[in-house]
């Protein structure tokens, strides 16, 4: 494709190379992005990697090169490529890069870059990986464990709906790179912190069931942190577990933190939740999306989502 050769062109043609992904990082964040920096070294760039969160997400810290991930971005540089963010304050950064090349895969991508490929894929390591296989670039073990981190991820383990042949068959090139898909998954799912256990039964204490049932809403209070020990990063897979009760079709996390609320929506089976979030200033994709509202707290914000659900249930 015609815009896989100009960003490879446009990459080849830079000295210095920024490479980035969106705050409160998750494995396609740094998977994607963690793929092109180990990709970029081997052809010899100059290259740094940047996520402005502090600190990183503990699960993803087998990622090869996670400790090269620097929390600023470098006095100079030519060239930015974001992975996996959706719009730009997202990132976490001031001034505009010199050049910036927009990588995602979120439908509601406001294409903030000088370049934007942003396509229809189940990761932004897919996209990546089209973007690889188009030129010719070889993956070697450690960006193939990066973009088949990154797939397994956002596509919850191989089990959300845009999950169609295309993606087993990057899995499946990915593990002939290299990749041991067991040990992947032991160090993404099995190495939990028991105050991540006692953080959930807290948070868990305060679930609701709205709308006949169809929405799951769970409120976590700073407190809910300082008692138990566990971290932001703790709470991330709640959404997904009040998700799988049978009634729900909706499921609402609502986190309390310094800048406001931060919502995580997740749909099951026909639930637009980006168009939600997008209406409140965040964004996403159509299973999975959020936003952090000001100003405002629990309750109202609760009511808010179910007065834009009730025409969508
Ligand atoms: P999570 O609920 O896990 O934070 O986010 C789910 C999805 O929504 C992710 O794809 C994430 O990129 C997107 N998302 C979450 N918060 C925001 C936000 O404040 N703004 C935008 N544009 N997207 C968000
Ligand atoms: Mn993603």
């Amino acid at each position: 494709m015609e815009i896989y050769k100009t960003i490879w062109n446009k990459i080849l043609d830079s000295e210095k190379i920024a490479i980035i992904s969106h705050l409160n990082p998750d494995g396609d964040a740094l998977g994607s992005s963690l793929s092109l920096y180990s990709i970029l070294k081997k052809i010899g760039k100059e290259v740094n990697i940047v996520n402005v969160t502090s600190p990183l997400p503990h699960f993803l810290d087998f990622l090869p090169n996670y400790n090269e991930i620097q929390n600023r971005v470098p006095e100079k540089y030519d060239l930015m490529i974001s992975c996996d963010c959706g719009s730009f304050d997202r990132l976490g950064i001031e001034e505009r890069p010199p050049f910036l090349i927009n990588i995602d895969h979120h439908i509601s991508n406001t294409n903030f870059g000088d370049i934007n490929l942003v396509e229809d894929a189940v990761s932004t390591s897919q996209v990546i990986f089209r973007l690889l296989k188009d030129i010719g670039v070889n993956i070697d073990k450690e960006s193939a464990i990066c973009l088949y981190t990154a797939l397994v991820t956002d596509s919850g383990n191989f089990q959300y709906d845009n999950v169609d042949s295309e993606a087993f068959e990057m899995a499946a090139e990915l593990l002939r790179c290299g990749v041991e898909s067991g040990y992947v998954a032991k160090m993404l799912f099995e190495r939990d912190r028991v105050e991540k256990l006692k953080f959930l039964s807290k948070a868990l204490e305060t679930l609701e069931l709205f709308l006949e049932q169809k929405v799951a809403c769970v409120e976590i209070t700073k407190e809910m942190f300082e008692v138990t020990g566990a971290t932001k990063n703790d709470s991330e897979g709640l959404v997904n577990m009040i998700r799988k009760v049978e009634s729900v079709e909706v499921a609402m996390v609502l986190r309390e933190e310094e800048e406001g609320v931060k919502v995580s929506l997740r749909s099951k089976n026909y639930v637009d939740v980006s168009k939600i979030a997008v209406k409140f200033g965040g964004g996403g994709h159509i299973r999975a999306s959020g936003a952090t509202i000001k100003g405002k707290g629990f309750e109202e914000i609760k009511n808010m989502i179910l007065e834009e659900l009730k025409g969508e249930l």
